[in-house]
């Protein structure tokens, strides 16, 4: 793995120590920052995942074939909704948004 010479939230030029794990955040504020919006996102994504059970059991249990379906695109959207959000969720987590550093101030 190549050292990164910029900081991976903010683009401001990195300075590596050259021992341990290479940086991928300028600072405390920028790795703080990161790890806040990976708890947002999972607080998102549970809300989602929750909000498609839901949508799913009231499609299951309609009689009626147009609120059925009603019910099955609520189904579809909370399922997109919830990709997208460990889509982001994988972009963060991939860029050591929960690595410890050895560096870190
Ligand atoms: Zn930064």
């Amino acid at each position: 793995m190549t050292a990164r010479s910029t900081c991976v939230r903010c683009a401001q030029p990195l300075v590596q120590s050259g021992s341990g794990r290479p940086r991928v955040y300028c600072g405390l504020g920028c790795r703080r920052s990161a790890e806040y919006e990976v708890r947002r996102l999972d607080a998102r994504l549970l809300q989602a995942e929750k909000a498609w059970a839901m949508a799913m059991a009231k499609a299951r249990a309609e009689t009626s074939e147009v609120r059925r379906r009603q019910a099955l695109a609520l189904v579809d959207f909370w399922a997109e909704e919830a990709e997208d959000l460990r889509g982001f969720l994988d972009v963060l987590l991939s860029q050591g948004a929960l690595t410890a550093e050895d560096d870190a101030e």
